[in-house]
This record gives C-alpha cells, structure tokens and sequence, in this order.
C-alpha cells in the first residue's frame, strides 16, 4: 500500500518497482497516473486490472483507461459504515447490489420508494452488524436502480451512482440542486488538469484550476460560457490558479463544494 498523497510520478515509479498485478486507488487518482502515463507514454507491463472505490468513476476515467493501459476499470461502491454496497457486474457497467449483506432502498424527497430508472436517495440497512445495526440509514447519496440484468445474477442492479448531497448547489431562490459545470469537457478548452468549484455565496462561484499553461483571456471568457451554459443558472464565476488542489480531510477528491 501506498499512501494516496504521493506524488504522482512517485506513485507511478512505485507501481513498476513492484511490478503491480493490479491497482485499488480512488477515481481522481487513477485519472491522474492516466494523464501523467499518457504524456509521457508510460505503459506499466505488468498492471492488467484497476479498481475504483470511494468516490464517483466518471466514464471519461473509464474510457482514458482503456485508451492509456488497454484494459477497463472495475468500480466498486462502498462505504465505511457497512462496507460494500454494490459491486461493478463482470460482463456491465453497471452494479449489483451485494444483498446477502444488506438491503439498499432508493427513495423519492417524500420517502417513497423509486421506480427503475428514477433517481433518489441511497438508504440502508445492513444485515450483519449485530453490535450496531444500521436501520434505514440515509448515507448522503444519490443512486438509481435499472432493470435486471443480463449476466444471470438475480441481485438488484443500480447505475448511475452519484456522489453526496453535500455537493448540493443552492440557488438564489433558496432551492437546491446537483450542478453539473461540464467538468469532463474543459480539457476542450484549454489544458486543464485538474478542477474544483466551490460556491461562494448565492451570486457566486470560484472554480479552481491545475492549468500547467495558464489560461489565454478568450480561454476563460470560452470557459465561462461553457460552464455557465451548462449550470443553466447565472453566477459570478471567478477562476483561480493553483499548483494541485488538495483532497478533502478524509482523502476523496470532491469536484465540488458548498460554502453556504
Ligand atoms: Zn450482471
């Protein structure tokens, strides 16, 4: 084990000293030896599965994997709490719920449960904990469960695991909704490595950027547009530069975070 503040290109020497099999790390960081193996053409022979856990697996991470090392990424969807919740299917991209060990609900704002196909909160209830069982305990996610599967397996299936209501942006009018600022197409734009939103009050948003090259002034007024054509909602938008945005305290990268 290694441990997740390395510094990439330390991580990456690590990794072909040991001659990994496989690796286990969190989405970003996966992302990051992807894009440094990618510039510099590094290929890690021996490294033939990833895994991803604790945060949200976006599909460019996915697709940059198969693209980079040749293989795809098995997600797993966890928490500390009651550990596994649901597992990436062998044959999908989507997750089978690990119901031996516990009951998964998803449930509307009025605590009614979901149909397939419609987001809701993640509830759970583990079945082993005798020391202290956890009863319909809202963990602070956001999933939907799909159809049955195709593989065979009889287990729920859940796709479109999204991250946590603290990632919830407020609007003007009070209400609250899950942003979506365009993230995976700013590298359209510029070469931007890394980002971070963070709301600042009602009216405005400081977004933060690992841009090794800066950004010309038509690369922000084009980023500007883009995010704001994409939130849909009008905000301030103030970009900020930095060497490498850190993780949280308990070491996941959040794309977004609420000061309000
Ligand atoms: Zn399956």
């Amino acid at each position: 084990m290694l441990d997740i503040s390395t510094p990439v290109d330390k991580q990456v020497e690590w990794l072909a000293r040991q001659q990994a099999a496989y690796l286990i790390t969190y989405p970003s960081n996966l992302e990051a030896l992807l894009l440094w193996c990618r510039e510099r053409q590094i290929r890690l022979p021996t490294l033939s599965r990833a895994q991803t856990l604790s945060e949200v697996l976006h599909p460019r991470v996915r697709a940059l994997c198969r693209e980079v090392w040749g293989f795809g990424v098995d997600d797993m969807y966890s928490c500390q709490e009651t550990g596994y919740i649901a597992l990436q299917c062998p044959d999908h991209e989507h997750y089978h719920v690990q119901s031996e060990n516990l009951m998964v609900e998803i449930l509307d704002a009025e605590g009614q449960p979901c149909a397939p196909g419609k987001m809701g909160r993640v509830v759970l209830s583990d079945l082993h904990n005798f020391a202290m069982p956890l009863i319909r305990y809202d963990i602070g996610d956001f999933a939907e469960f799909g159809g049955p599967c195709g593989c065979g397996r009889g287990l729920p299936v859940l796709r479109n695991i999204m991250g946590r209501v603290r990632g919830m942006l407020t609007l003007a009018d009070g209400s609250r909704i899950r942003p979506d600022f365009g993230g995976p197409h700013f590298r359209e734009v510029a070469d931007i490595r890394q980002y971070q939103v963070i709301q600042k009050s009602l009216e405005r948003l400081e977004v933060k950027l690992v841009a090794p090259h800066g950004l010309s002034a038509g690369e922000e007024r084009a980023l500007r547009q883009m995010i704001l054509a994409q939130l849909g909602h009008p905000f301030e938008i103030e970009f900020s530069f930095h060497d490498d945005i850190p993780r949280s305290a308990g070491g996941k990268f959040e794309d977004f975070r609420s000061e309000i």
